[in-house]
């Protein structure tokens, strides 16, 4: 065995401060008093509603809400509307509205979005807003609409994200409210109908209620257990070329090829992706054309774009605008192609602050003092978090059920983390409320 040498020692001891270091930035702010017997109480009663909770996830996730769903979207309110209002809430609903979006003749990409629900009670200690979305992004169409239990797995549309985490939120308070602990809580709950479509109108609303509270509380999947501290900005963009019908055989040189002028500006885009920087652009949508043998007088593109700051969202956003002016495909001053175009930098990336990190700290170690190790990690999805932390509020946007495979037919999550998130959010919103 090669014995350890005076030098490595050393860059042992170092290593080991290191690492130490590493700990403590984390767990700065993470020493929490023992679970107290009215916590322990607030723990047993939730223990005694597990099936119940189960029982909720089933029904709820079986109605579909896919964005656009608004029939889906009204009863799922209703359910979250009757129980709020029996823990002393008083709803209100928010007007979802119509997003006006630019398409070639014959499609029609406006986005007719549901209400949106806030539930508030005044109360005294920190003002916390606890924030939901209702949306998925399965369809009505789509083949994965049902739960189905697996042993300790469930699967199913939002099954994770997040009709899982909105039953960890209810139970929560649900839990505060029979133990009389509710009642003296300045607490709201927003949620919205739009999450996944980028919160295009309820934003507004995140940022209005952000800016009256103390605490964020995000109902998104804690996903493998980790709790994110940070995430990247998120954009969209549809534009819509508008070129010159023509016969393909007869009058070839009399069309303007939309589809064309498309696909050079596709790949000017695609070409914005800088791995080093962390900024990705995805030209996830074309459509185009009338036929075969038609010179296509429109073609339309759908966009995703991820950045790490506001000043790189900003400047993307400014080059696709560059890219939707410029014509590459035919003499600029023809005139006979142009581009309808909409952008919107919907999510701000989210930027740990001191408040955020104490947050987290608090929640990960009242997570240690019930037995659930919790991560951190970072993530490129985008939350309503990252909209209420960018007005200023500490926010925290994972606090619910486990799982895995969001937005895709193979999303399950881990029932058993159900009742242990709940646990977990019992405690904390009981102790960030006596702050
Ligand atoms: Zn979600």
């Amino acid at each position: 065995m090669p014995k350890l040498s005076a030098h490595n020692f050393q860059l042992l001891v170092v290593l080991a401060s290191f690492l130490i270091a590493i700990q403590l930035t984390f767990a700065a702010e993470s020493i929490e008093p023992n679970i107290s017997p009215g916590e322990q109480e607030l723990l047993e009663w939730l223990e005694g509603e597990e099936s119940d909770m189960v029982a909720m996830l089933e029904r709820i996730t079986n109605i579909n809400t896919g964005s656009l769903n608004k029939a889906g979207m009204a009863e799922l309110a209703e359910i979250f509307s009757t129980e709020l209002a029996r823990l002393g809430f008083s709803v209100d609903s928010l007007p979802g509205g119509l997003i006006e979006m630019p398409s070639c003749p014959g499609t029609n990409y406006d986005i007719d979005l549901a209400d949106h629900l806030l539930a508030s009670k005044p109360g005294n200690g920190s003002r916390l807003l606890l924030m939901g979305h209702l949306d998925t992004v399965f369809r009505f169409d789509s083949p994965f609409q049902s739960y189905r239990q697996d042993g300790d797995r469930v699967f199913g549309p939002g099954v994770a994200d997040m009709k899982g985490g909105l039953v960890v939120m209810l139970y929560a308070l649900k839990a505060l409210h029979a133990q009389g602990l509710l009642r003296d809580m300045d607490v709201s709950v927003l949620l919205n109908s739009d999450e996944e479509m980028g919160s295009l109108s309820s934003r507004q609303y995140v940022e209005e209620q952000a800016r009256e509270h103390d605490f964020g509380l995000v109902y998104e999947s804690s996903g493998m257990n980790n709790l994110v501290r940070q995430r990247k900005g998120l954009g969209q963009a549809r534009f819509v070329v508008n070129g010159r019908a023509s016969h393909a055989g007869g009058a070839h040189e009399q069309g303007r090829s939309a589809i064309k002028e498309l696909a050079y500006k596709i790949v000017e885009i695609e070409n914005l992706t800088d791995y080093e920087t962390g900024v990705t652009v995805n030209v996830g949508i074309v459509s185009g054309g009338e036929s075969r043998n038609t010179v296509a007088p429109c073609a339309e593109a759908l966009i995703d774009l991820r950045y790490p700051t506001p000043e790189q969202g900003v400047e993307t956003a400014a080059q696709f605008e560059e890219i939707f002016s410029r014509v590459y495909s035919y003499p600029v001053d023809s005139g006979e192609i142009s581009t309808n175009s909409w952008v919107s930098l919907h999510r701000p990336p989210k930027i740990p602050t001191e408040e955020s990190d104490y947050l987290l700290g608090k929640t990960r170690a009242i997570g240690r003092l019930l037995g659930q190790e919790l991560g951190v990690t970072d993530s490129g999805g985008g939350t309503d978090g990252s909209l209420s932390q960018a007005v200023g509020l500490p926010t925290l946007d994972s606090l619910g059920i486990a799982g895995t495979g969001a937005h895709t037919i193979r999303e399950e999550a881990r029932l058993s983390s159900l009742l242990e998130r709940a646990q977990l959010n019992a405690v904390l919103i009981a102790r960030l409320a006596a702050e």
